[in-house]
């Protein structure tokens, strides 16, 4: 299986993407962050994990997002750009098991 190494947008700590977090610090701008386990925002912040763990995860979790009236869907969507770029250049191990 192939993981992809990130560095959380806060402290600069390497992590694996599926070990991050999807955190909203401003609601007002609606901005978001890959952050590690020891930086997620306390209120809005999604485990990677959890949010693609299975289809009813993610359709969930999306579905919350939605209900958010502070939530952007294209500030969201600007931020998966980013984090697309960021697995395709990182750096990837592979990971036995
Ligand atoms: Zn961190």
């Amino acid at each position: 299986m192939k993981e992809y190494l990130l560095q959380c947008e806060i402290c600069g700590k390497d992590l694996e993407l599926m070990n991050g977090y999807f955190a909203c610090f401003d609601v007002e701008a609606a901005t978001w962050q890959f952050v590690c386990s020891d930086c997620p925002d306390l209120k809005y912040d999604f485990s990677v994990a959890r949010f693609f763990g299975s289809p009813r995860e993610t359709i969930d979790c999306l579905a919350h997002l939605q209900e958010k009236r502070w939530f952007k869907p294209d500030k969201f969507f600007e931020f998966m750009e980013r984090l697309r770029a960021s697995c395709s250049y990182g750096s990837s191990v592979n990971v036995i098991g």
